[in-house]
């Protein structure tokens, strides 16, 4: 087998290689973080929170509610018990109820806007959960395609690398130093075939001359252009 040919099979499975690497990495890089997931997680932390404020100010309406019950029993029973026959005290008495009947009308009205606003908020959490659910599953979903294509993907690279050192003995030393040093050069394109005419790295149109010579099977002919190995296939 020719020597070109050689390094262009190395050069194939170079190219390969690194797209292997590239997508791999980008895998890596989207298992580790999910938008989507993230903002479900962050929306349902907060609906929570404000549940639970809610919550907290409803049971603090209640009591304020049922602490002024209490105090106008005890106005109501003093004032009817009896026991007051004092006209001023009656008055007072009198004073004292209707201006706690007012605070609790008050507070009545507070803790309906406390149930109405603890309603919201459970409607709140119980949309976060539902849209947490959602994403967790579609998370599930996407990540056992990614995690499959990076099994294959590592079996791929695997097999590459084996058959990358079969080849090695084949190729001169010298020819490994300048694949080597050109893959360096340009962005791992050591080895150009030739596509309609031109050279398959930079698009240079080459001669008809220099495509006779890029067919030899053991001479390196190198693109004037870019300086890339030519290979004609
Ligand atoms: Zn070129």
């Amino acid at each position: 087998m020719s020597q070109i040919f050689h390094l262009y099979r190395l050069q194939k499975m170079d190219t390969r290689r690194a797209q292997i690497s590239l997508r791999l990495a980008e895998i890596s890089r989207i298992l580790s973080t999910d938008p989507v997931l993230a903002a479900a997680q962050q929306r349902h932390a907060k609906a929570e929170q404000t549940q639970k404020t809610a919550h907290s100010n409803l049971r603090s309406a209640e009591n304020a509610v049922q602490a002024m019950q209490i105090k106008l029993e005890q106005n109501q029973s003093t004032l009817y018990g009896g026991r007051v026959q004092n006209p001023k005290e009656l008055n007072d008495l009198q004073n004292e109820q209707a201006s706690l009947k007012k605070h609790l009308s008050m507070l009545e009205d507070e803790q309906l806007a406390a149930m109405e606003a603890m309603e919201e908020a459970e409607k709140g959490t119980a949309a976060a959960v539902e849209q947490l659910n959602q994403a967790l599953a579609a998370a599930a979903t996407s990540q056992a395609a990614l995690l499959g294509e990076k099994v294959t993907l590592e079996k791929e690279m695997e097999r590459l690398e084996s058959e990358r050192l079969a080849i090695l003995p084949s190729i001169p030393a010298p020819d490994l130093e300048l694949y080597n040093r050109l893959s360096a050069q340009k962005r791992g394109l050591a080895v150009a075939d030739i596509q309609d005419d031109s050279c398959g790295g930079c698009g240079n149109m080459l001669s008809p001359a220099m495509r006779q010579a890029a067919r030899s099977p053991s001479q390196v002919n190198f693109c004037p252009s870019c300086g890339r190995i030519l290979y004609a296939g």
